[in-house]
């Protein structure tokens, strides 16, 4: 590359320096020691971080490493091209360092006598876009989440247990912090963490903000649990009593469930702004939740959020304590392996599903309305016809980020949802055979449970899971899963509600979460009558987001990336649009204009079926087990 070639120029050593660093071991003079990291967020309001680091190490070549693969993103999304102005040195003398010409990732210097550490100093730019994980929009005038992942780099091909870093930290004037990462002291704005693995740094991020409140969710409970927010705004921070019942009970019904805690002490860091990347990531001891401003105080948008919490917590079990084996890899850029996220992500979304309504921050009758609709998704989806399940596991560190364009012929990362419906249907299972006497809970106490105390990794692999399961109860769990992963099926697997004593259901009115989380998210999803999701946001108002293929709107010609523009004539509104759909069943017509990129297109749609949202219904008079999984078993 131009630049590296001139900074290795300037110090007349390029040959020399190709010569050494393609002869040498990546890791042949890093010297055991605690490496220091100084990490400035005072300007974290204009986006920009500034890393200091000091390295021990020796004379002769070094390869440092800035981690790609990210715990918890399941995919190579280390924000590489965010580092700027990377400069390495020995005391007050300038290294050159060149890139690997493979292996972006990593830099190579080679050190001269006498050198006992390096120093290395850059800036992280952190971003603006708030699509993506960790690695997009964090920081805001008035919050940050800083993920040590992006303000470090490691001797490369050293596993990340046996690295010690001992961080510091500056935040802007008047902020507070929280984070799962021990505090040696603090003093004004500077922090100064006990030193800790680099396994631990990673897993540990710290949220900070001007508007900071924490909630102790287990007041006099060891260990520790609190609830750390920072948001935008001071109102945001208002949760009503009855949301912090809900989020003291959510806690105390995990431990119900699985029986021990694998954390020192718990911090759920929630960032509430509009101007981060909505998602949550977890961590061992904590996790990284964000989501609007107004999630606490607006019923829109607590409810299109009221899964968040739930499943980053199950993952402390879930994903963190137990781990896919080919997902416990011992350092940053080890290339992770997906295929089980099904276990890893799937159970997660089920036990977060069903400890979100035994906590209370939903109802249950908001839990089938959210299951319905997710179950009626999937079978919607006719990408089902080609792509197993267990494919968009596999696929999913590029998944994660394909476009919303054609989804439901492409496939996203179904092992969420779907991991619900086919953990229920082993929940329902287990209940079957044992006539009630055990069910899931049981094969996760067992299974995520063990023995309380700090966090560690306990590895296993689809055996392990089978094995664990026909321990709670007999049965080709082998097969079941197999089935139910690997085989191309139209249809979504729907038998864990239909033997929790449940259908799906079609109805014409809106459910009220089902309004809610389309309110929320700004979209009009009108998957089940017309076959397309349009947008009614602001920013790209009237994109069509996706068509179903098959469907009423792809049969007219409406595709993805076009723009509504009218519904019979008249200019589009939501109000229009669902009028509109709704006369269908009249007998009325439905045409819609779309602007295709400059040119317009009437689409004529072949449509009568009204509005039509999916619910559950009871189905017969069989015992209502759904309900069963759903009870509460902490008194409240
Ligand atoms: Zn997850």
């Amino acid at each position: 590359m131009p630049r590296i070639r001139l900074a290795a120029r300037a110090l007349g050593g390029l040959a020399l320096l190709s010569a050494l660093v393609a002869a040498a071991a990546a890791h042949a003079d890093f010297t055991p020691g605690a490496i220091t990291l100084a990490v400035d967020a005072s300007e974290a309001p204009r986006r920009l971080l500034h890393v200091a680091m000091s390295i021990p190490a020796g004379p002769g070549p070094l390869s440092l490493s800035f981690p790609k693969w990210i715990p918890g993103e399941h995919g190579p999304t280390g924000p590489l091209t965010d580092v700027a102005g990377l400069h390495l040195s020995v005391g007050d003398k300038p290294l050159a360092w060149e890139r690997d010409l493979e292996d972006m990732y990593a830099v190579r210097v080679v050190a001269p006598a006498g050198t006992r550490a390096i120093d290395v100093a850059f800036d992280f730019l952190s971003a603006t876009e708030t699509g993506g994980f960790s690695g997009a929009a964090s920081c805001t005038a008035n919050l940050a989440l800083l993920s040590w992942n992006q303000l470090l780099l490691y001797p490369s091909g050293r596993p990340s247990d046996g690295l010690t870093y001992s961080a510091s930290l500056r935040l802007p004037a008047g902020w507070s912090f929280g984070t799962a990462l021990p505090v040696e002291r603090e003093s004004g704005s500077e922090i100064r963490f006990a030193p800790a693995s680099l396994t631990t740094l990673v897993d540990s991020p710290v949220l900070a903000g001007i508007h900071f409140r924490r909630v102790d969710l287990a007041p006099g409970v060891t260990p520790r649990q609190f609830l750390d927010m920072a948001c935008d705004g001071k109102a945001g921070l208002a949760m009503t009593d009855d949301e912090i019942a809900h989020m003291r009970r959510l806690v105390a019904e995990a431990y119900a469930l699985f029986g021990a805690r694998h954390f020192r002490d718990y911090h759920f860091l929630l960032s509430l702004s509009d101007h981060v990347a909505h998602f949550g990531l977890e961590h061992h001891e904590s996790s990284d939740d964000r989501s609007w401003e107004r999630a606490w105080i607006d019923d829109d948008k607590r409810i299109a959020s009221s899964n968040l919490l739930a499943h980053e917590l199950t993952h402390s079990w879930n994903g963190k304590y137990r781990r896919p084996a080919d997902l416990a890899t011992p350092d940053y850029q080890t290339p992770m392996r997906d295929e089980l996220l099904w276990v890893y992500e799937g159970l997660t979304q089920y036990i977060g599903f069903v400890l979100a309504n035994r906590s209370g921050i939903r109802t249950p009758e908001q839990s089938r309305e959210i299951l319905a609709r997710a179950a009626a998704t999937l079978d919607a989806t006719p990408g089902r016809t080609w792509r197993p399940l267990v494919d968009t596991a596999v696929e999913a560190q590029l998944l994660y980020n394909a476009s919303d364009a054609w989804s439901s012929w492409r496939r996203g990362v179904d092992f969420y949802d779907e991991g619900v419906l086919i953990w229920l249907e082993a929940d329902v299972t287990i209940r079957r055979l044992t006539h009630g006497a055990r069910s899931l809970d049981d094969f996760c106490r067992k299974f995520h449970g063990g023995e309380s105390g700090p966090p560690k990794v306990v590895p296993y692999t689809f055996d392990d899971v089978v094995r664990g399961l026909e321990e709670i109860a007999s049965y080709d769990w082998r097969g079941f899963f197999e089935t139910r992963l690997h085989a191309l099926s139209p249809r979504a697997p729907i038998g864990g509600i239909e033997g929790g004593g449940w259908k799906i259901a079609y109805v014409d009115t809106m459910p009220a979460s089902y309004k809610a989380v389309d309110a929320a998210h700004e979209h009009i999803d009108l998957l089940f009558s017309l076959g397309v999701v349009v947008n009614n946001g602001e920013k790209d108002h009237g994109l069509v987001i996706d068509v179903v293929p098959g469907s009423p709107a792809a049969r007219a010609g409406v595709a993805p990336g076009t723009t509504l523009v009218a519904v019979n004539g008249r200019h589009w509104s939501k109000d229009v649009l669902l009028d509109a759909v709704r006369a269908t069943r009249e007998g009325a017509p439905l045409e819609l204009l779309v602007d295709n990129g400059d040119f317009f297109k009437a689409c004529k749609l072949d449509y009568r079926g009204g509005a039509r949202y999916p619910l559950l219904a009871r189905a017969g008079s069989g015992v209502d087990v759904l309900s069963e999984i759903l009870r509460g078993r902490v008194k409240p």
